[in-house]
């Protein structure tokens, strides 16, 4: 008789409620082997009887032909003494199936095999806007509550016809136990209205919202995580009333797109960007945007910054409506919300706040349970970087790999997030946004009792910002129970260090925009030397004033004004003193910036980084007042690109930067911010290129901050640098920093799945306020004294 071994195989990772039981039972059945599987705790357990080189052959392919959606962890195999050969493989349930201790997936694109079915005619479902399977489909915006089964989905209220419940209960089914499942007979529908709300009679609403959209109206479309307000991305006129209505005059719209090619029409796609586009979960991918093009989306999407947000089509709804002849084969997909509100997910809530922005309304009865933004990528190099993690990606949990004590983070005011840390594992949530109206905080809050409950967890400490009156931190601090601050930009840094496992002493350069220092200053151009709980500030941008406050911030041409006053004190404010683009600066208000920052009223000392991009746009005339968070920059960052581009400098683009000067005072390095001022007017006065000095400003920061590590890494013997802070957003800035540090011997981390920006705030909070085991941490802060 031949040898037969049994052998008993844990699967760890995402691998439930992603037809894994399913895929092993066809495996097992197709190499003739005998046993189980079920769903554990921890994973996919599975026992398998057969000959050796079967088994091998089974262990090996497992990995290999697992299913899209699954994210194996880690396999672990071991020999077992069997009592009875299994004749057969069967799947089997499990008592605590469900529990919380599985994973939640996230939503995921439409699958292939959905598409093809939806496009043939013989299929029964065709044409059909609600297709999925167990390898695509609703998850996160759908689950009520644990365990994962359709009661506890808005999918309840359907009850599956005959046809879906075979599929649903059959193995060899690619629809076995695919809760959302659902068919033209049984599941959910479109409807047709107007912008008063009234449905209008449509034969197929799919078409009507292409005729709509490919006549120039805004149609509000509800998706998979919330509405959309969507227009025809070619016409200017149809892109103008968007932006109109939306009241958002600049900022950057995101594109759906019919297909990859239609993309590739109108942005160059990389190598490396064209898997994340197609990938499982969809994003939005930062593109370049071809310029000179005949036939191209209409410059208004994305206006001044060279490039431009692209997804494909992830639901079949999508997919449905920019396959309808008459549909513009690009549409403008914005977050249907209004200015400072969550975006919309509830039909009549969509009805009553988008009836002023939207002329129609392509709508569905499949309750949207939880808020999932799109999320937005953008690659650098060969690295993805993620800048809002949302769709897709949120609730997949991140393993730390050092210890952190269980804790809710309750991140930024900004951007915000908030993360959950569970049995060595940290959850953080979709992007919430900004947490700046009553609507949003709800959103903030119906999301933490969300993933709570979805978690089964309830947090006993809490991880908040130093900064006093952030909306998180109150909420954090108001739970009767005991809370950390984590400081801000000590937070940054963390959130890099949870991601790459570092447990080390690091060096961690924060560029940013404003973050409360905790010696009453505005932090944003920081060097730490960190650790995950303590941070000493080692080197800073040397400070200038923002007058007027958070106004500043809106109104670059006040740093310029600040940034020459840092440079000339009084002289610097006289009319014949300022560059051109500032001499448009009435006398009154040039009077009173002057009064602020002589009196030193109503200012604000800040080292931030993003004001000083801001001061630097403005001093050059390449923006003034900012309609949203980061647009000078980004204009700065375009504009530095397209000189390299047209001139590239015959030295390397470090060579090309302003000579930093770096000083040394109570053991703090500071990088001399006046200096700068002066190298730029001198260049300024030269009449040089606007783009040759936003290119030299570029390499000067690099150059600074490039000085500041080598000193720092003489110093403390550390050779490890993080880059974390929104300014790392920019590519010319992150992938010079990093390049030449790699040169130099430095070892190099930034965030790539969780956002460098304010997004990465909570999980940075939760690493650092959960080390350690005291109760409280302190947190060393060096008082700046200058
Ligand atoms: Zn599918
Ligand atoms: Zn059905
Ligand atoms: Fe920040």
């Amino acid at each position: 008789m031949e040898t037969r071994e049994s052998i008993s195989i844990t699967v760890h990772g995402i691998v439930q409620g992603v037809g894994f039981r399913p895929f092993v039972f066809r495996l097992a059945n197709s190499l003739g082997l005998g046993g189980t599987v079920i769903n554990d705790g921890n994973g996919v357990q599975i026992m398998l009887c057969g000959p050796p080189e079967i088994l091998e052959e089974f262990v090996r392919r497992l990995p290999q032909e697992a299913p899209p959606v699954a994210r194996i962890a880690s396999i672990t195999t071991k020999q077992v003494q069997s009592s009875k050969e299994p004749s057969q493989f069967t799947i089997e349930h499990s008592a605590q199936e469900g529990k919380a201790t599985v994973q939640i997936t996230p939503d995921i694109a439409l699958c292939s095999d959905c598409l093809s079915e939806i496009n043939d005619p013989k299929n029964r479902r065709h044409r059909y806007p609600f297709t999925n399977c167990t390898n695509c489909g609703p998850r996160f915006t759908i689950i009520k509550k644990v365990p994962y089964d359709r009661p506890n989905t808005s999918m309840a209220e359907f009850p599956m016809c005959p046809g879906c419940e075979r599929e649903y209960h059959d193995p060899m089914d690619r629809r076995f136990h695919a809760q959302p499942n659902a068919c033209p007979v049984c599941g959910p529908s479109l409807r047709w209205h107007d912008h008063t709300g009234e449905q209008i009679k449509a034969d197929d609403c799919l078409h009507a919202a292409a005729e709509a959209l490919s006549q120039g109206n805004i149609v509000a479309i509800k998706g998979l995580g919330g509405f959309h307000l969507a227009a025809d991305a070619y016409s200017k006129e149809a892109v103008a009333l968007l932006r109109h209505r939306k009241n958002r005059p600049a900022k950057p719209l995101a594109v759906m797109a019919k297909d990859l090619a239609t993309a590739q029409a109108f942005c160059e796609v990389s190598e490396q960007e064209q898997p994340m586009l197609t990938s499982p979960e969809h994003p939005i991918v930062l593109l370049k945007y071809r310029t000179g093009l005949a036939a191209n989306i209409a410059p208004n999407v994305a206006p001044n910054i060279g490039e431009v947000g692209v997804m494909l089509p992830y639901t079949p709804l999508h997919a449905l409506l920019l396959a309808e002849p008459s549909c513009p084969e690009a549409l403008v997909m914005t977050s249907g919300n209004a200015a400072g509100m969550p975006i919309c997910i509830d039909n009549d809530d969509a009805l009553s706040r988008l009836s002023g922005m939207a002329d129609f309304f392509l709508l569905h009865n499949r309750d949207i349970v939880t808020r999932v933004d799109d999320s937005v990528v953008r690659v650098i190099g060969d690295r993805v970087q993620l800048i809002r993690r949302a769709r897709g990606y949120a609730p997949v949990s991140l393993a730390l790999k050092h210890p952190c004590r269980e804790l809710l983070a309750c991140g930024a005011a900004m951007k915000n997030t908030f993360c959950i840390v569970r049995n060595s594992e940290a959850y953080v949530s979709q992007h919430i946004g900004e947490l700046t109206s009553l609507e949003c905080f709800d959103f903030y809050q119906e999301s933490i009792e969300h993933l709570k409950e979805a978690l089964q967890f309830t947090p006993d400490k809490f991880a908040v910002d130093l900064h006093p009156d952030y909306i998180s931190s109150r909420y954090g601090q108001n739970q009767q129970k005991p809370w950390t601050q984590v400081q801000h930009h000590h937070a940054h840094v963390g959130a890099v260090m949870a991601e790459h496992g570092l447990d080390q002493p690091v060096l961690g350069v924060i560029l940013d925009g404003t973050g409360f220092g905790g010696d009453g200053s505005i932090f944003g151009g920081e060097i730490y030397r960190a650790e995950r709980n303590r941070f000493e500030r080692k080197g800073h941008l040397s400070q200038f004033m923002l007058p007027g406050g958070d106004k500043a911030a809106q109104e670059p041409w006040r740093m310029a004004l600040s940034l020459l006053y840092a440079g000339y004190g009084g002289k610097g404010l006289e009319k014949a003193f300022l560059p051109a683009p500032l001499k448009a600066v009435n006398d009154q208000e040039l009077e009173l910036i002057g009064q602020m920052l002589q009196k030193n009223l109503n200012t604000y000392p800040s080292s931030s980084c993003g004001r000083l991009f801001d001061g630097i746009a403005a001093l050059i005339g390449l923006c003034q007042r900012v309609s949203y968070e980061g647009q000078a920059a980004m204009q700065l960052e375009y504009l530095a690109s397209q000189h390299f581009n047209k001139q590239p400098p015959k030295n390397s683009l470090i060579n090309e930067g302003y000579q930093p000067i770096i000083t040394n005072s109570t053991n703090q390095l500071t990088i001399d911010t006046s200096d700068l001022i002066h190298q730029v007017m001198a260049d300024i006065k030269a009449n040089s290129a606007p783009g040759m000095i936003a290119l030299r400003f570029h390499g000067w920061l690099i150059r600074a901050i490039t000085a500041v590590l080598a000193q720092l890494r003489e110093q403390t013997a550390i050779n490890t640098v993080t880059l974390s802070g929104g300014c790392m957003h920019n590519r010319i800035l992150l992938s010079g920093l990093s390049e030449t540090l790699t040169s130099q011997g430095f070892e190099v981390f930034s965030g790539e799945l969780f956002p460098v920006n304010d997004g990465g705030i909570a999980l940075g909070q939760a690493y650092i306020g959960g080390a350690g085991a005291a109760d409280q941490l302190t947190l060393e802060i060096d008082r700046e004294e200058e």
